[in-house]
């Protein structure tokens, strides 16, 4: 492990931990796995003692060990059973940049090779498939054959104002496919000339950085700017929130980006969606990376209340302080006990609402919490915004 893969403001972060252990007490992680060793608080300590192990000069003086074989399994295997989710951050009273760090903690430790080996997995699929689910890329936009009332184009036109970037998860999973089939129909009875990009869309990245995975990112950066190009389209919407941030902070400025939720809030506004009067109680789960990740928590309340006949009940955590569904981070992949047993947590909270329904802006955290509510026979509906939407869309 090497030091090049932190700045000095974050080692320095590092050394003002005042040991509080406000992050533990956030960390959905450490609630639902009862392991305090899953904790901000420890990592830090833990990566401390690996950075003065290899630092010459304490070697020299105090002749430290570096980490053995077991140790670095140990330790690799903490850093990766986080979901990301940022709550610690959030929390941290001395503002550690904790979500950095632990992003250049898993680069590190996939370079010098300490990591779980599923992690091979993203990088082999999006090497070859160019998605993360090693489909046939030329099926990205086949959902919506299902969809009824679809153009004849099928929505892949040759230029258009703007283009819908579906992300992986939407393209592929069935239960996540309804969400870019709301969001189109949406779109089309709003009067939004759009496009999606079909096979000439590849994986937004992300997944390459929450993997550690380093010099692929760029090829898919710049394969996916020159598909938008080409549409001639000035906006690029994402349904996914996790392509949303991606695109805002490693994607060059060239186009106005928004999420699904911004973009439909403003059609709201404009009175460009036409809404019917629907009858439910519903609560709203912000995801990590459109709410603490990109501050977007007002437009998807905004559209929630803008239905009429809704009535939008908060949980016991929102906003700033939701609590992760278990979907983050590659979590699910690395261990999927610990994701199913965030997601229980997550639930439970859901139920204590009453709502009928909890609604959510992001297709992972639909499948998280749909497929722990199916097997769990969980009464409560989950669904994204787009799919709420589309419930009230007066046809
Ligand atoms: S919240 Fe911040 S200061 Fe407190 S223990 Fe965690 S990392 Fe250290
Ligand atoms: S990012 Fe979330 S899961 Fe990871 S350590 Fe922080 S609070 Fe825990």
């Amino acid at each position: 492990m090497s030091r090049r893969d932190y700045s000095i403001r974050q080692i320095m972060e590092m050394e003002a931990c005042t040991q509080c252990r406000l992050c533990a007490d956030v960390c959905p992680a450490v609630a639902a796995s009862r392991d305090g060793m899953l904790s901000a608080l420890t990592r830090i300590k833990g990566l401390k003692k690996v950075l003065r192990s290899r630092t010459g000069i304490w070697q020299r003086l105090f002749g430290r060990k570096a980490p053995t074989a077991e140790e670095w399994q140990q330790f690799s295997s903490e850093v990766f059973r986080c979901t990301l989710c940022a709550n610690c951050q959030e929390v941290c009273p001395v503002g550690i940049g904790l979500k950095d760090l632990w992003l250049a903690l898993r680069r590190d430790l996939v370079r010098t090779g300490h990591y779980p080996k599923k992690i091979e997995l993203i990088r082999e699929n999006l090497a070859e498939s160019r998605n993360v689910f090693a489909e046939a890329n030329d099926e990205r936009a086949d959902w919506v054959g299902d969809m009824r009332g679809a153009p004849e184009h099928g929505y892949l036109k040759e230029r258009a104002e703007v283009v819908y970037f579906t992300g992986c998860v939407a393209a592929y999973f069935p239960v996540a496919q309804k969400i870019p089939m709301a969001f189109a129909e949406i779109l089309d009875a709003s009067g939004v000339d759009f496009t999606l990009l079909g096979e000439d869309e590849w994986c937004c990245g992300f997944p390459l950085l929450g993997a550690g995975i380093e010099g692929m990112l760029e090829t898919f950066v710049t394969h996916n700017l020159e598909a938008v190009r080409r549409r001639g389209a000035h906006s690029v919407v994402f349904s996914c929130p996790s392509c949303y941030q991606i695109w805002r902070e490693h994607y060059p400025h060239e186009f106005k980006i928004s999420h699904a939720s911004q973009f439909l809030s403003h059609l709201v506004r404009e009175g460009r969606v036409p809404l019917k009067e629907l009858p439910l109680t519903v609560t709203y789960h912000d995801p990590c990376d459109l709410g603490r990740g990109a501050r977007v928590f007002d437009e998807p309340r905004e559209l929630i209340r803008a239905i009429p006949g809704v009535t939008l009940v908060e949980l016991p955590h929102h906003r700033e302080n939701c609590q992760c569904c278990g979907g983050g981070g590659n979590l699910e992949m690395i261990d999927a006990e610990l994701s199913a047993a965030v997601a229980a947590r997550k639930m439970e909270e859901v139920v204590s609402t009453g709502a009928q329904a909890v609604v959510t802006t992001c297709q992972q955290c639909v499948r998280t919490m749909t497929t722990y509510a199916k097997r769990n026979k969980v009464p409560v509906e989950v669904m994204d915004l787009t799919q709420l939407v589309q419930k009230a869309l007066k046809r």
